[in-house]
């Protein structure tokens, strides 16, 4: 899998057929993972491995009768294999967020205590029960979706590696915008992209387009960025921050965003208006002005943003701890400037962001789904019908927001590429 898709993507690091996922290159690490981790789904058969045979196995279990003695060994050994899924991922690194990976853990135990029927306070004790209890185990494993259940465990744990290769991967100095950037591409709305079945216009990506937004999502290399100028048109060293071309201020797709926020309204029945005149005093200025949508009867405002996780100003406010959600401080700054310049007995704000990765803010989710709920009292249509309508909208809001990023760094990329002679390597240790 890996060398067939280094076929398809340039710039990649050599993929050795026979190695372990453990010494896999970290862009390949990084398409493995499942999509709502922000991978692109092309999960490793050895990693689901023992989920597959112990959920398997668990169905016909009662049905084995006798037979099954035989196959205790073999179910011993992947379901310990399983239990050694939930121990932590450690880093002696200080920038490692060991917060974040010791909640995954304690997901992990949590979750496969309760499928094991254990209640463990570690993953020793865990391992422990498993030895001792494996034909009571076995006896219950026939719960629904068993397997993807199991398999949740093994790739959060890959998950975790992969972020800890991330701060590794990259020089000192880059590893915590990397980190940032790969914590805020974690989520399913990163890689929609990927998964969409061009079944209407808006949901075909052309080939480049394409490649662009896989360099972006397993951290390779753009396609002949080392022909690039030294500094972007807004001034930003690209040495410095070589993923800068995905989230320049100057080119944002923020209006393309805007009108299908827009378009999503009214296909739920509902009247927008966009860029109100008269609705704001001062410098704000709302996308969109909703009425109808606002339980309390006035106008909602919505100000759409995007944010970037990784850039200097959000990496530097919160830490190591909180510079994975960008969205709240883009949301927070503009709760800050709209402030009192509206009438509040006629209009309610809503801040909505995405930040540049394709996660979406707290507000954006609100919005959606109001916006959702009205459809589904303002539309006649059957609860199928409602969430299909449902998810085609998310889609089009996920793929739209990055294919129009994409319209922007084509032409960046253009800009960059045009004086050739002052071009000088960006990048010469290989991908990022
Ligand atoms: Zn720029």
């Amino acid at each position: 899998m890996n060398v067939r898709f280094q076929r398809i993507v340039s710039d990649l690091p050599l993929a050795v057929n026979d190695t372990t996922w453990e010494e896999w290159p970290l862009p390949f690490r990084r398409a493995r993972l499942p999509v709502r981790f922000g991978g692109l789904g092309l999960t490793p058969a050895t990693g689901i491995m023992d989920s597959a045979y112990v959920s398997s196995l668990g169905l016909c279990w009662s049905s084995l009768g006798v037979h099954s003695s035989g196959l205790l060994d073999r179910a011993r050994q992947s379901l310990l294999s399983l239990a050694h899924s939930t121990t932590v991922v450690e880093s002696t690194d200080i920038r490692f967020p060991a917060q974040l990976a010791l909640e995954h853990a304690n997901y992990r135990l949590k979750a496969l205590g309760k499928i094991f029927g254990a209640t463990t306070g570690s993953s020793v004790d865990l391992s422990t029960y498993v030895s001792s209890h494996v034909p009571d185990i076995m006896a219950q494993l026939n719960a629904n979706r068993l397997q993807h259940s199991l398999s949740l465990v093994v790739t959060s744990k890959l998950y975790d590696l992969t972020m800890r290769e991330v701060i590794s991967h990259y020089e000192p100095h880059l590893s915590s915008y990397y980190l940032a950037r790969f914590l805020s591409s974690s989520c399913r709305e990163s890689a929609t992209w990927c998964t969409v079945v061009p079944t209407e216009p808006l949901f075909t990506i052309s080939a480049q387009k394409y490649s662009y937004l896989l360099a972006f999502q397993i951290g390779s290399k753009i396609p002949n960025s080392h022909l690039w100028q030294t500094h972007c048109d807004c001034g930003t060293s690209l040495s410095i921050d070589p993923c800068h071309v995905y989230s320049c201020e100057r080119r944002y797709p923020h209006d393309r965003v805007k009108v299908q926020l827009s378009k999503l309204c009214q296909a739920a029945g509902l009247i927008p208006t966009i860029e109100p005149l008269h609705t704001c005093h001062g410098p704000c200025q709302p996308d969109l002005a909703v009425p109808d949508l606002d339980s309390s009867g006035k106008t909602l405002l919505v100000d759409f943003t995007t944010a970037d996780a990784a850039v200097a100003s959000h990496l530097n406010r919160g830490s190591a701890k909180t510079y994975h959600v960008a969205w709240k401080f883009v949301e927070k700054a503009k709760l800050q400037k709209y402030g009192c310049n509206f009438d509040a007995s006629l209009y309610s704000f809503l801040p909505v962001a995405m930040e540049a990765s394709g996660r979406w803010s707290s507000g954006l989710a609100r919005f959606f789904g109001w916006v959702k709920r009205f459809a589904k009292v303002n539309r006649i249509q059957n609860a199928v019908r409602h969430s299909l309508w449902v998810a085609r909208w998310r889609k089009i809001l996920s793929v739209v927001f990055r294919v129009s990023q994409i319209i922007c760094l084509e032409s960046l990329v253009q800009s960059l590429s045009a004086d050739s002679s002052r071009a000088v390597q960006v990048e010469s240790d290989g991908e990022y």
